[in-house]
């Protein structure tokens, strides 16, 4: 129905959280069954009106400042009178006369449209320069996701639903899958439940919302800061120094990211680095342990009166783990392996800060693995990324992307910029571009996409792929194009000298853009399974693969260009980048590992009776390398314990399929166009309307394994 879908968004951070958005029907009741959807971490879907262009008062907005829609509170709840109408249609056809095209295509369609009319709406939350406009459009999405919700629990369209369901209606493929999610997803919702036990799942749904707010304030919120000397930064550039608060002769380390990550990777003293990283894993404090261990509870109880055994089995059965067991086998089979590889980065670590201490018999606690992989890197890799830099001017990085995917996919990129500005297709900044994309062979229009790419006031400020609309066709015949925004935030282009992107920059946009045609190469009819709109543990595949691209000398020599001498990138240059791209590999999944497995045994309690202290310290005692630091509580400050539990372990899930998918273009040509059609064909153009799974079988044409991301991790095993 409606469809919100965030893909993820890659930030500094050491996991990376997808940021596409759609909301559909299934996905509103899903997570309205989840305690609500919360829009707040950045998801958006978006839109464009396609079928009333009039309900946009839209104008070419280039100038910063100026707003988009003059009236966005108004367009919205003129879009949700138009669902509501449609809504109450769908429940007005007698029962005798119910088809797909009147109640369950009717159901997707609505979706579709309001998704059409109010995503770009959503969107400009992320991306107007009128702070107005801003606020109006985060009262928006707020406005929408309630509204959602109030749609998942409406009694009469359930009946509606169920009385089509129980009509001789012989569906197959994309409607039959409908028809199947919508029915699983009410029962998740607690549909099907009696009315006493509707009310309590009603009371637990409500509090969850509440306690999961309140963790997630408290995180936000929480005010620990570090004191030190200034003897005690060490190492640190001025610059960095210059940007601390001050009390007296102390500098005052506060735990946001861009505080503690370079502190972590270049202070000296050893002290410092303990006492922040003491301080960052103790973060939401007791109050969220507490928080926590009741919110776990009542998941588990909601999960039990839903029939299922604990959260994570009621969570991972619309994954394509479809149980906790599967993801249980998968970490128990892959954290041996990867503790191979682990000792190894933990002994070059140890002899790395023996050398650099001159103590023999120094070791390695977890506040030095930023610090000593940064030490190899400089001493050891010499990999330098300023140098780098200089190779991968932005034009040429977009000219090689754009040539590469083009060729692989059969397709065409068309600069309309300038006859963008519409209502349809509004510009929100002088920096933004919209490309259509035509099929070479058919001729046709898949879709467009929109590139915002640099800095500014007050824009999102990590990198995100927005699926404004999805490809669809409406039950009158009507056909939408997809068009998705890519909102990244690369240096601007000054007058002496180009934007020059670091590589790890590079390979985000790539991953952006391995979203952004998940997005337009989708050949589905419903809007429910419209190209992201896959498992969520498979949906970072298609867009991790193609991280790869950037890794390799074939694809790097067609378009890195040193902005001075015109030349690629140096052989050697990148042999040393793909040495030190293992480097830490091991320990870095370790601690993804930790993270999955936290999140992971705190929802397979039947009862949910937790002691999330304890369990976080076991589990890393049995799987990180690193020495566990007593009295802490990482857990405490876990933002993703909340919208993703039970579910973090979809990262490293997606990038083992994303990496056995990459093996056939390593076999037949990073740049074959037969290699990238048959990937087109088998995994882009098919959205969600098959089990991710399915697909990736099909495509390979044998089962899935782990050797290829085992390589990944500079593993042969
Ligand atoms: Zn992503």
């Amino acid at each position: 129905m409606l469809f919100v879908h965030l893909m993820d968004s890659r930030s500094g951070q050491a996991h990376r959280r997808p940021r596409t958005l759609t909301v559909t029907v299934a996905l509103i009741l899903a997570s309205a069954a989840v305690g609500g959807v919360k829009p707040a971490l950045g998801q958006r879907t978006a839109t464009g009106p396609t079928t009333s262009p009039a309900t946009a008062a839209a104008t070419a907005a280039r100038q910063v400042g100026s707003p988009v829609y003059s009236d966005i509170p108004g367009l919205i709840e003129a879009a949700i009178g138009r669902a509501d109408a449609a809504v109450a249609a769908i429940i007005a056809v007698p029962d005798s006369q119910r088809t797909f095209e009147n109640t369950l295509g009717a159901v997707d369609d609505l979706g579709a449209r309001i998704e059409a009319e109010t995503n770009m709406l959503q969107f400009m939350a992320y991306v107007s320069t009128d702070a107005g406009e801003r606020d109006a459009a985060s009262a928006a999405e707020q406005r929408i996701s309630e509204w959602a919700i109030d749609l998942s629990k409406n009694e009469d369209l359930y009946r509606a639903v169920k009385a089509y369901a129980a009509t001789n209606h012989r569906l197959t493929g994309e409607r039959a899958r409908m028809l199947e999610f919508t029915l699983r997803d009410y029962r998740r919702a607690g549909m099907e439940l009696p009315p006493d036990q509707r009310e309590r799942l009603k009371e637990i749904e409500k509090s969850l919302s509440e306690l999961e707010i309140q963790f997630q304030t408290n995180i936000r919120e929480d005010e620990t800061v570090v004191p030190v000397t200034l003897d005690e930064l060490k190492g640190m550039p001025p610059e960095y120094i210059a940007g601390l608060a001050r009390s007296a002769d102390l500098y005052i380390v506060t735990m946001d990211y861009p505080s503690v990550e370079p502190l972590w990777t270049l202070c000296d003293n050893e002290m410092t680095r303990a006492k922040v990283r003491f301080a960052y894993v103790r973060r939401g404090g007791q109050k969220n342990v507490r928080l926590l261990e009741k919110i776990i509870k009542l998941r588990a109880e909601r999960a039990r009166m839903l029939g299922y055994a604990h959260t994570a089995d009621f969570q991972t059965e619309t994954r394509m783990a479809r149980n906790a067991q599967t993801v249980r086998e998968f970490y128990d089979k892959l954290i041996p392996i990867v503790k191979k590889k682990a000792v190894k980065d933990y002994a070059e670590l140890a002899a790395a800060k023996r050398e650099h201490t001159g103590d023999g018999s120094a070791v390695v606690q977890i506040w030095d693995g930023r610090f000593y992989t940064d030490y190899l890197l400089r001493t050891q890799y010499a990999v330098n990324h300023e140098e780098i830099r200089e190779y991968f001017p932005l034009d040429a990085v977009l000219d090689g992307l754009f040539s590469i995917t083009q060729s692989l996919y059969g397709i065409e990129y068309r600069d309309v910029t300038d006859s963008a500005g519409t209502s349809d297709r509004p510009l929100w900044h002088e920096d933004v571009k919209l490309y259509e994309v035509y099929d070479t062979t058919s001729g046709e229009m898949l879709g467009s996409f929109y590139l915002d790419l640099h800095p500014r006031a007050n824009k999102y400020n990590h990198a995100a792929q927005w699926g404004l609309r999805q490809r669809k066709t409406y039950m009158d015949g009507k056909v939408q194009k997809p068009l998705a925004a890519l909102v990244c935030n690369f240096t601007k282009p000054t007058a002496d000298k180009p934007s020059l992107m670091r590589h790890n920059e590079v390979e985000t946009f790539f991953h952006e853009f391995g979203h952004c045609l998940h997005t337009i190469l989708s050949t589905t009819t419903l809007n429910q399974f419209g190209g992201t709109n896959v498992e969520r543990d498979f949906v970072e595949a298609p867009s991790q693969m193609f991280e790869n691209w950037v890794w390799d000398a074939q694809v790097l020599g067609t378009f890195s260009r040193h902005y001075k001498t015109g030349n690629p990138l140096p052989r050697e240059m990148l042999d040393r980048m793909i040495a030190a791209r293992y480097l830490g590999s091991g320990l870095l999944a370790q601690g993804q590992m930790w993270l999955g497995s936290i999140d992971f045994a705190y929802h397979t309690d039947p009862a949910g009776e937790v002691d999330t202290t304890a369990v976080q310290e076991q589990l890393y005692e049995t799987i990180s390398e690193y020495p566990f630091l007593p009295n802490t509580w990482f857990q405490a400050g876990f933002g993703h314990l909340m919208g993703y539990h039970a579910g973090y372990y979809g990262y490293m899930w997606s990038l083992v399929y994303a990496s056995d998918m990459f093996q056939r273009f390593k076999e037949l040509g990073m740049l074959d166009p037969q290699a990238g059609r048959y990937y087109r064909d088998k995994i882009l153009a098919r959205g969600g309307t098959v089990d991710g799974m399915t697909m990736v079988r099909e495509y390979l044409g044998r089962e899935p394994d782990m050797n290829a991301f085992l390589k990944h991790l500079g593993l042969e095993e």
